[in-house]
């Protein structure tokens, strides 16, 4: 009998540790979801990645990006319109679908969500097709926030309790770093669509992440 209350209570335990390792996140709604920006999407994804629309499925990795914009108002404007600003010549050049990430998370750790999970943002060049893209309000990266760190792991964990495929995690300055796993993914039909070097959100902010995943959320994910 003694052995049977020992087992139910390292079950208990054991569920009590799962509870925790899985938080629930509040998540405002601010969508710049459209039909038109779908059809945009799609397009891209037709000519950049030779998939059929911009249906996201089993995404596997999940970016980190800072939106180089000091608040959260300016932020939200420049990814509000479902076309990309003819002033972003390069990119513009590549698709008329505008650049947008799934969730945007302010200085203060609020996460606004952008677009639905089951499709593409344009966020980072050879992995929109398998990436879930997370933005920071900052003008740079000394502007991030220890809140924002938080808020980005408790996002991830949360995340990955519902999308167990997520195996990567990196910011978008490592995103062509070809030592890395997740290089392997890349994948870009034009070879002329160079990706640039970027520098967001950058080493620190990063390895504050996984620390905080490791150490409060007992997650490690590939970089
Ligand atoms: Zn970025």
């Amino acid at each position: 009998m003694k052995s049977v209350w020992s087992v139910l209570s390292i079950l208990c335990l054991a569920a009590t540790v799962l509870v925790a390792t899985v938080p629930t996140v509040n998540i405002i709604d601010k969508s710049v979801y459209s039909e038109k920006r779908f059809e945009l999407m799609s397009d891209y994804a037709k000519f950049h990645y030779s998939l059929d629309s911009a249906a996201l499925v089993s995404p596997n990795m999940v970016i980190i990006h800072y939106t180089a914009m000091p608040t959260l108002e300016l932020s939200f404007k420049a990814f509000k319109p479902d076309i990309i600003p003819k002033h972003r010549e390069r990119l513009s050049y590549y698709g008329d679908v505008n650049v947008g990430a799934h969730f945007l998370i302010d200085k203060d750790g609020s996460i606004h969500q952008l677009l639905p999970l089951d499709m593409m943002g344009r966020h980072a060049i050879g992995y929109n097709h398998k990436s879930i893209g997370i933005e920071n309000v900052s003008a740079d990266g000394s502007g991030l926030t220890v809140r924002q760190v938080s808020a980005n792991a408790k996002l991830i964990a949360h995340l990955h309790a519902t999308l167990p495929s997520i195996k990567y995690v990196f910011g978008h300055h490592e995103y062509m770093n070809q030592s890395y796993p997740h290089f392997k993914e890349f994948h870009e039909n034009d070879a002329e669509y160079r990706p640039s070097i970027k520098l967001d959100p950058g080493f620190s902010f990063i390895k504050a992440l996984r620390a905080k995943l490791k150490f409060t959320y007992g997650l490690e994910f590939e970089k």
